[in-house]
């Protein structure tokens, strides 16, 4: 929880979080232990080893919230035989969060299960979530956060308990690794930069081909039987299909980019190693992190979203990616 004291005692805290993970009991423990931070009415002001402390623990604040019968932290859950969070339990959440709080400090909103939240539920609280009232802090838990609605967690800041990387390929994790690897040394070696960025060039050749290989069998027709003005147009539909395919797989290949660049920006904010999507990388995303004050890395983040952006457009590959890469600020 120390991002949360962090970012109170930095006065920046993001005002809805969705927190992932995959056992419900440790989203309602993360979820609880934040409310804390916000709600204990005697904060220690540092931990032993100098790092902003969370909650006491032991304040009336931190036991109601313990007991879950704090008035300044509302529960919405997913209720009866459907498990759905309907529009009248969100209304109800809004209506509470924006009363004065009855203990004088913050509010907070905790929904459980949030991909249970009937659309037409998500749809009333987008506002509230874009432009939550001054104090106020949003809690979405979710144990499959791929079900919610891309409105609502593009408005939240995701936490993710435990590292889930399965979904990548191992030409992304070693790409991955050799950046984070290149990124961390110091002093800074400007090649070992370039050399990431060879390998990510590689690697991306690798995908080009075989997306052309696969477009061309899916064709199924021997270009050699067609009239010359046929062949040319099959060709250039071929060509076509190659070029959404091989883009759409590009972009999936530099998502791990994303995430690392996220993982960074958490460890700067003081985030422990639980919250990491790549904690095989934590020593050196450590190090990184321990160079770069959170608002650089999260320019970082930005950068780097903004060339995927610039990739979609017809932007030469090679160069944007070397500016993009280059460009990143890792703390030298
Ligand atoms: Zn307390």
């Amino acid at each position: 929880m120390r991002l949360i004291a962090r970012s109170i005692e930095r006065g920046r805290l993001g005002h809805a979080y969705l927190i992932a993970g995959r056992d419900r009991a440790a989203l309602e423990q993360t979820a609880a232990a934040i409310a804390q931070t916000l709600l204990c009415e005697n904060p220690p002001r540092r931990a032993a080893d100098g790092s902003p402390a969370a909650a006491c623990g032991a304040c009336e604040g931190c036991r109601l919230v313990r007991e879950g019968a704090h008035p300044d932290a509302y529960w919405l859950r997913p209720e009866g035989k459907t498990r759905v969070i309907r529009i009248a339990g969100v209304r109800e959440l809004e209506r509470v969060v924006r009363l004065h709080p009855a203990r004088g400090g913050w509010k907070v909103a905790v929904i459980t299960d949030a991909d249970r939240l009937h659309p037409a539920a998500a749809n009333a609280f987008l506002k509230t979530l874009e432009e939550p009232p001054g104090r106020v802090v949003i809690l979405l838990l979710s144990l499959r956060p791929e079900a919610l609605l891309e409105t609502i967690r593009s408005r939240c800041l995701r936490l993710d308990l435990g590292g889930e990387t399965a979904g990548f390929s191992e030409a992304q994790r070693a790409w991955i690794e050799e950046l984070a690897r290149a990124a961390s040394r110091r002093p800074t070696a400007l090649g070992a930069r370039y050399r990431a960025l060879g390998r990510l060039l590689e690697a991306l050749g690798r995908i080009r081909q075989e997306v052309e290989e696969s477009v061309r069998e899916a064709s199924g027709t021997d270009p050699a039987d067609l009239e010359p003005e046929q062949r040319e147009r099959l060709q250039a539909e071929l060509n076509a299909a190659a070029e959404a395919e091989y883009r759409r797989r590009r972009n999936q290949f530099l998502q791990i980019l994303l995430w690392w660049l996220r993982d960074v920006w958490l460890a700067a904010q003081g985030l422990g190693k639980e919250t990491l999507k790549l904690p095989d990388l934590a020593e050196a995303t450590q190090r990184v992190a321990t160079a770069l004050p959170p608002d650089r890395a999260r320019t970082n983040l930005e950068a780097a979203e903004r060339t995927l952006e610039l990739l979609e457009t017809n932007v030469q590959e090679a160069l944007a990616l070397e500016t993009g890469l280059l460009r990143l600020d890792f703390g030298e």
